[in-house]
Formats: structure tokens, C-alpha cells, sequence
């Protein structure tokens, strides 16, 4: 490779005042933009808002200003491409997007300007670029020098650790197979090691420079709340409390949720909106504009919203269901506070999400070594909401990246009262054993009945009134046991299966019946909201 000049450095600032109008390069771009410039492979790992665009665009202007031509860019949302193309057109960079939206003749043009080689950047979707059409005028291109770079962003799109697996993405090695030197920079908003190890692997970017930049979003405060009886009402009270008239987004996992909430939402008098995958392509446009466009809307959605959307003054972004991991958590958190203001994450959670979550690993169809990696992931997940220190020193060290405690999550800014719930976990372990003993399984409503001594029907149809532990928890309120169980499922302590979630012993339970493991939890949210109030009053 030749060394990066003196030369290249200074137009590659050149070109960022002329024709992005910005004085200074942020963190790593300007190593980035040198490296790639140069000809050298990257993977780049850098937060959302953090300009990973212009890690590549720079670049292709530099080589296409020094006659080296195209510039591919791997883009698998075509609204990105439009918005992108649209401000490079803007600022006067020749670019354009091949994609479905385009009629036969617009993208004959576009191809024509390609093959010209005057084009700096052609944005085009994974699925396109691998066919053969394509690759056969990639190679007329490169047989003229004029293929400039491959820039592949979304790269966790790759793997099937990421969170959102595309498999045109597998395709895309046969860029490095055809051609082997033409450069490639790969970008991505999230990727743990395994998904980083993935990508580079699946890409064949044994030999890119890895850059990696801080994921810290210091100006996000993290919340995580234990659920009580009212999800959507601890909901209601946060958005009235701290965000009343601002802009934010709500996450349910199901498109049923999603519509309740929002009707919800709207008759306690806020200005919500329903997002899914399930309602119509008009009315999902009409509310995404209404979102960007409007002040102080709030959108309930599935996943299915959020890639792409650029909104700066989100304020915050809250998850009334628990998000598939903590790369889905940081990304879908990470929608808030883009403009650098102060913004929230507010996240509720509770024992239905935990067994809810587990179950549907375990029911998916896919291969146990993949199930394996999956749980591993929601346990992190878990370890994350159950958290009594820094949720964003956790957070960071998922990443990779080590920190310090930071002042502002829940739990640095009220740290949370614990206690040792070693002797509860081992009653309530040993209760299900007694079950276990006489041939049955129940659910944690009769589990926790049983050990709070609370006659039911249930409790006497059983006899479980004369069992030696019946009773033995009556120390303890029913929020408090379900924490307990809540932990000890999250920890592979206790499983719940089947249509009614009934309750069964793992292995590693033993050692917690025999009192070898110490069990260290959050005081329950009840006795912290009452004293809450009591402060604010
Ligand atoms: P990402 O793709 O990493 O989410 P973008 O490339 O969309 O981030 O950039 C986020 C925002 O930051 C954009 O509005 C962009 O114009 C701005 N930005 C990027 N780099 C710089 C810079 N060096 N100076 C000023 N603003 C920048
Ligand atoms: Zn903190």
C-alpha cells in the first residue's frame, strides 16, 4: 500500500469544508477516510450519529477526483439511499441509486452514467449488485480502472448473530473473490465480537484495518423498571413526568400491542401513533412523515421502525417488551437523543418477558448451537436489566469497551437498595422440588401462593397446605418472590415450559439448594416507588 501523503490528508479536508461544509473530521473518520482513500481495506464500528457515511463518501470523491472512477455502496434500505443521494446531489457530488423504486428507463440512464465511469457514487441494494448482469459491468469497469472502492454498509447484515441477517449479504464475499484489489470498507452500528469475528469472516476482511470508536452515547440516561401490575400506566407517568409534549418512540414486540398502546396512548390524551410491518404501506409512510415532520409525536412500533430514520430530537425511546439483546437494545436506544441533548431509554421488564423470551428460543426452529448463542445473548441481556451498578459501564463492556461508572442511569443516580436473597431463592427452589417429588409442575402464581401460605382452590384441591414448605415465604410480598423467581430463571437456575409456563429445576440448582451460591438482588420497585413519591411530595 503507499504510504498515506501529506497530499491526501489535506485534500480529504479540502474536500470536507467544500463540499460538506464541515471544519474538522469527528474521532476516526479523518484515519478512515486517509486508510481507505489510499487503497487499504476498513471495518468500521461506529456508534448511530456518529458519520459513518462520510467515511466512505470522502473517499470516493478523492479517488474519483483522481481518476480511479465508481464507488459501489452496499446499501440494503432504499429510503437511506434516496436521502443520501439526495444531499450528495445536493452538495454536488455526482451520485445516484439503482434500486426497485426506479423505472426501466431512469435506471437504463443510471447504468449508462456507471459504465461511464464519471458516476462517484452509485448506492445499489445487496441483491443487485450479485447478480450476474451486474457483476459482469463491475468487471468492465475494473478492466478500465475505473471501479473505485466497495463500501458495504449495515455490515452485521452479514451475520446471523446480528441482529438483523440478510442473506443477500452472504453474496456479497464474491466481491473480494472477483476482485481481489479493489478496496472495501465495511461500516456497522453494532457488532459484539462474535458478530464483528462474523462479519469478518463472511466478507473476507481478514487483512481491513479495524477502527473502532466509542459507543458511548453520554447525553442517553438508561432507565430500566421492574414491571408492577400497569405496564402501560408506569409508561403513561414516565412519558407525563419527563416527557410531556416531546417526541419519542415506544417498542412492543407484537403488532396487537402495538395498536392497544397506541389507542391507549391517544385516549389518555397524547399524540401517539401506530408503526408495524402489518398495517398498510400508505398509512406506515403517512405516519413515518407525520413522525419526522411533526413536533412532539410518539410512534408505537415494532422493529419494524426505526432503521434509517434520522430524527434528531428524539427525546426518548422506551421498550415495553424486552428486545431480543443488547445489540437490539443498544441500536433501537440509540433512535434517541441524536442531537446530542439529553435523551432517555426507558425500558420496563418483568418475569413474563423473561420466560416469554426464553421460550421463544427455545421453540424456534432453528439449530441448538444457534439457540445456545442466542440464549447466551439474552442472558447478557438480562444481566443488563438486573443490573445494581453502572448500566452503561455494562452496557459499554458488551461492546468491548471499558468505563466508568457514568452519573447518569437509574442506577448511578439512585443506587439500588439490595439484599441477600440466598435463603428465599433456596425456599422457593426447594418448593418446586417438593412438587417435582409428588409428580407435578405449576406456574409461578401457585408457586408463590404456596409459599406465602395463601389457601385457593387450588392450594387445597392439591393438599399442598400440609407440605413443609407451605407457607415458608411469608416474609416476603408476591412482587418481591416473583423477582426471586425472575432472577433464578434469568440465571438457568429454574426453566419455565410449555403452554402453562410451568416451573422445573435445572441442574444448576443444586448448588444454590445447597447454599454454595450467593444470590444478591435489587430491593423490589414497590418500597423504591413509595419512597419516590415520598421525596417528590
Ligand atoms: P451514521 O451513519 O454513523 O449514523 P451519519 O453519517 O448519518 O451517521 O452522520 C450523522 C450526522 O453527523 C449527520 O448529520 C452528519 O452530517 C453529521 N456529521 C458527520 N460527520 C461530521 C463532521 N465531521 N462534522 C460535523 N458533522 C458531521
Ligand atoms: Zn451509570
Amino acid at each position: 500500500l503507499p504510504e498515506p501523503t501529506d497530499d491526501l490528508q489535506s485534500a480529504a479536508r479540502q474536500v470536507l469544508s467544500a463540499v460538506f461544509g464541515y471544519t474538522a473530521f469527528r474521532g476516526q473518520q479523518g484515519d478512515i477516510v486517509e486508510h481507505v482513500a489510499a487503497g487499504g481495506d476498513a471495518l468500521v464500528l461506529m456508534p448511530t450519529g456518529g458519520g459513518k457515511s462520510l467515511c466512505y463518501q470522502v473517499p470516493a470523491i478523492l479517488r474519483q477526483q483522481r481518476g480511479q472512477g465508481v464507488a459501489v455502496v452496499v446499501s440494503p434500505l432504499i429510503a437511506l439511499m434516496h436521502d443520501q443521494v439526495g444531499a450528495l446531489e445536493e452538495a454536488g457530488v455526482h451520485a445516484a441509486f439503482l434500486n426497485s423504486s426506479l423505472t426501466g428507463e431512469e435506471a437504463s440512464r443510471i447504468e449508462r452514467e456507471m459504465m461511464s465511469g464519471r458516476l462517484t457514487l452509485l448506492y445499489a441494494a445487496p441483491e443487485r449488485i450479485t447478480t450476474p448482469r451486474f457483476m459482469a459491468q463491475l468487471a468492465s469497469l475494473e478492466e478500465r480502472g475505473l471501479l473505485s472502492m466497495f463500501a458495504i454498509d449495515e455490515a452485521h447484515c452479514v451475520s446471523q448473530w446480528g441482529h438483523d441477517f440478510r442473506s443477500e449479504y452472504l453474496q456479497l464475499s464474491q466481491l473480494h473473490e472477483r476482485f481481489p484489489d479493489v478496496p472495501r470498507i465495511a461500516l456497522t452500528a453494532t457488532a459484539d465480537d462474535l458478530t464483528r469475528a462474523d462479519i469478518i469472516e463472511r466478507l473476507q476482511l481478514q487483512d481491513a484495518r479495524v477502527f473502532i470508536s466509542s459507543f458511548d452515547r453520554p447525553n442517553i440516561r438508561y432507565l430500566i423498571v421492574e414491571k408492577n401490575g400497569s405496564p402501560r400506566e408506569q409508561l403513561l407517568r414516565f412519558i407525563q413526568d419527563e416527557h410531556e409534549g416531546e417526541a419519542g418512540i415506544v417498542y412492543c414486540q407484537s403488532r396487537k400491542k402495538v395498536e392497544e398502546t397506541a389507542e391507549w396512548l391517544t385516549s389518555e390524551g397524547l399524540n401517539a401513533l401506530p408503526y408495524h410491518a402489518g398495517l398498510d404501506a400508505d398509512v406506515r409512510r403517512r405516519h413515518q412523515d407525520r413522525f419526522l415532520r411533526e413536533d412532539g409525536l410518539i410512534m408505537v412500533a415494532t422493529i419494524a421502525f426505526g432503521m434509517g430514520i434520522d430524527k434528531p430530537d428524539v427525546r426518548f425511546v422506551a421498550h415495553l417488551d424486552l428486545p431480543k439483546n443488547i445489540e437490539a437494545y443498544y441500536q433501537e436506544t440509540g433512535r434517541a437523543g441524536r442531537d446530542g441533548a439529553p435523551a432517555e431509554a426507558w425500558m420496563t421488564y418483568g418475569l413474563a418477558d423473561v420466560v416469554n423470551q426464553r421460550r421463544m428460543i427455545d421453540e424456534s426452529p432453528a439449530e441448538e448451537t444457534f439457540k445456545q448463542g442466542q440464549r447466551g445473548k439474552l442472558d447478557a441481556l438480562l444481566a443488563l436489566a438486573e443490573a445494581i451498578d453502572c448500566r452503561r459501564v455494562r452496557l459499554l463492556a458488551y461492546f468491548g469497551e471499558a468505563s466508568q461508572p457514568c452519573g447518569n442511569c437509574d442506577n448511578c443516580l439512585n443506587p439500588p437498595a439490595t439484599w441477600d436473597a440466598t435463603e428465599a431463592a433456596r425456599k422457593l427452589l426447594s418448593c418446586i422440588y417438593r412438587f417435582h417429588q409428588r409428580g407435578e409442575r405449576f406456574g409461578a402464581g401457585h408457586l408463590i401462593d404456596v409459599l406465602r401460605g395463601k389457601v385457593t382452590d387450588k392450594t387445597r384441591q392439591y393438599g399442598h397446605e400440609s407440605l413443609s414448605t407451605w407457607g415458608c415465604g411469608a416474609e416476603l410480598s408476591e412482587q418481591q418472590w416473583r423477582a426471586v423467581l425472575r432472577q433464578l430463571i434469568a440465571l438457568g437456575h429454574v426453566v419455565a415450559e410449555g403452554e402453562f409456563n410451568t416451573l422445573a429445576l435445572m441442574p444448576s440448582a443444586r448448588a444454590v439448594l445447597k447454599g454454595e451460591v450467593e444470590l444478591r438482588l435489587r430491593e423490589a420497585e414497590e418500597k423504591k416507588a413509595r419512597r419516590g413519591k415520598a421525596s417528590r411530595a
